[in-house]
């Protein structure tokens, strides 16, 4: 494995050069074989060693760890230095096909960023975003990725005494929009160009030659940002914390913590504990997309034009124009679920009357969707009904529906390849994490962890002998509420 570390060579106020602190007894829970090949890591590393170099207790050849400074919105309300707490970025892998990648730990004890917290991860997120990160990146979601995870034989305190765990995650970029918050807040404007600069050459390489490079920026961030959330959107993907500094200025999904999949369908459905008001409830996610881009957006002003109102009015546009690209976004992926154009008036007002009536009748997100794609195929339509308590505005809607996929003139065994490779048959089910957790953390048991990452390697086909994973949970397995654990 190559390290090739370019953002230690930016100034000392964007990092700290802090190693890991050593853990206690490190073993290995899970590495990811696939991913560790892509990024060129020796397939022959016993699994005492992988503990050692993914515990942070051994320092690759190469590996110069930093811990990231940036800020943040959190709910809302502005916090001027947050920066990697609980992480150390060990490095940039260089890959065999030229790619770059962060190598963070995750959960490595504490840097200068730490304020009260003790660096450390509970077992439990560690788990949660090794399968959860996973997951997405094989739903087709763009998302960082977990190369490995480890037990450190170390008690982490928290409300009660848990196990120690670290995370290795891999990821196209750090960089968030807090991080541009927080040069920008301390008007430190050589330092802000000298970040977008770096994030231009490394992400966003077509945009150096443009007019004007910072605003392209914003626009092409805010993009990125709109394909991810609409395809969250797809999936019932609630990611719980959607603060600035959580939001990856590359578009992949980043910081897994109270994150949740939604069963019933409801767009104000809130897992996390700490979302009081339901800010980042699931209906609620494309329009704090936008509040972040408009915070994105205030942090690069400065470098957009000179003159604050000629840039104001530039980086307006860009955002005013967020919501239709957003709607359109999410309009697209939605129709495609239902086999159907989501540039035709009918496609929508179908798309919105299916979801009210789900809304109505409790329906499973995931089930009504992959049992409407069987339709096509000539199956029978009881499975999908079962979706619903009453059967007479449902039956009606698919009268229609069927209509409207006879009046597209389209085969129907496209139609059904199309909505099958949209509508996923399993998904991190919050009840089924929740026990992967419980038996990791009560019994050092990683077995249904390692059970449902294979299941969900493959999200989209059927597996017959994993029938009980497509099921949403019984009344008694319900998850009302996920925790950050931190
Ligand atoms: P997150 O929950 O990942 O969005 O984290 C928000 C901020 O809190 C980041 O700056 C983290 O580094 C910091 N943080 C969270 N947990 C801890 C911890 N146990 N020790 C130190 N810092 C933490
Ligand atoms: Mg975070």
């Amino acid at each position: 494995m190559l390290f090739d570390n370019s953002y230690q060579n930016l100034p000392q106020d964007f990092f700290e050069r802090i190693n890991p602190v050593p853990v206690k007894d490190p073993q290995l829970i899970i590495f990811n074989n696939d991913l560790g090949r892509s990024l060129g890591i020796d397939q022959k590393i016993n699994k005492k060693e992988l503990a050692n170099i993914f515990s942070g207790n051994e320092i690759l050849k190469g590996s110069s760890p930093i811990a990231l400074a940036y800020a943040g919105h959190q709910f809302g309300n502005f916090v001027n230095q947050l920066g990697d707490g609980r992480a150390v970025l060990l490095g940039e892998v260089s890959t065999p096909n030229q790619e770059r990648f962060d190598m963070q730990l995750k959960g490595s004890g504490q840097t200068r960023f730490s304020r009260q917290g003790d660096g450390r991860s509970p077992l439990g997120p560690v788990i949660r975003e090794y399968v959860v990160s996973e997951a997405m990146n094989a739903l087709g979601i763009p998302s960082t990725r977990s190369l490995a995870a480890v037990t450190t034989g170390e008690k982490v305190f928290r409300e009660v005494i848990l196990p120690g765990g670290i995370l290795t995650r891999i990821a196209k970029s750090h960089i968030r929009v807090g991080t541009f918050e927080y040069f920008a807040t301390q008007k430190n404007t050589e330092n802000l160009k000298t970040l977008a600069d770096y994030t231009i050459k490394r992400h966003f390489l077509s945009l150096k030659d443009v007019a004007n490079p910072y605003l392209s920026l914003l626009e092409i961030v805010s993009e990125r940002q709109i394909e991810l959330i609409s395809k969250w959107m797809g999936v019932g993907f609630i990611h719980g914390v959607m603060n600035t500094d959580n939001t990856s200025i590359v578009g992949e999904t980043i910081d897994y913590g109270p994150c949740a999949f939604m069963d019933e369908y409801n767009p104000s459905t809130v897992f996390s504990s700490i979302d009081a008001h339901g800010r980042y409830a699931f209906g609620n996610q494309p329009l704090i997309a936008q509040w972040n881009m408009a915070c994105f957006a205030n942090s690069l002003l400065g470098l957009i034009d000179k003159d604050t109102e000629k840039a104001t009015s530039k980086a307006q546009k860009v955002i005013n124009n967020f919501p239709n690209k957003m709607s359109e976004a999410v309009m697209s992926v939605m129709c495609k679920k239902i086999g159907l154009d989501s540039t035709k008036t009918n496609s929508q007002e179908a798309l919105t009357k299916l979801l009210r009536i789900m809304l109505d009748n409790k329906s499973d997100y995931t089930l009504t969707f992959r049992y409407l794609s069987e339709i096509i195929k000539g199956k029978r339509d009881s499975l999908f009904k079962q979706q619903f308590l009453e059967h007479n505005q449902i039956s009606n809607w698919l009268k229609e529906w069927k209509e409207l996929i006879k009046d597209q003139n389209l085969a129907k065994k496209e139609i059904a390849l199309s909505m099958e490779s949209s509508n996923p048959v399993f998904i991190p089910r919050n009840h089924l994490v929740e026990r992967a957790i419980e038996a990791a953390v009560e019994n050092n048991d990683f077995s249904e962890m390692k059970t449902l990452l294979t299941i969900l390697s493959k999200p989209y086909e059927e597996q017959s002998k994993y029938g009980e994973y497509m099921k949403p949970p019984k009344p008694l397995e319900v998850v009302h509420q996920t925790f950050c654990g931190t």
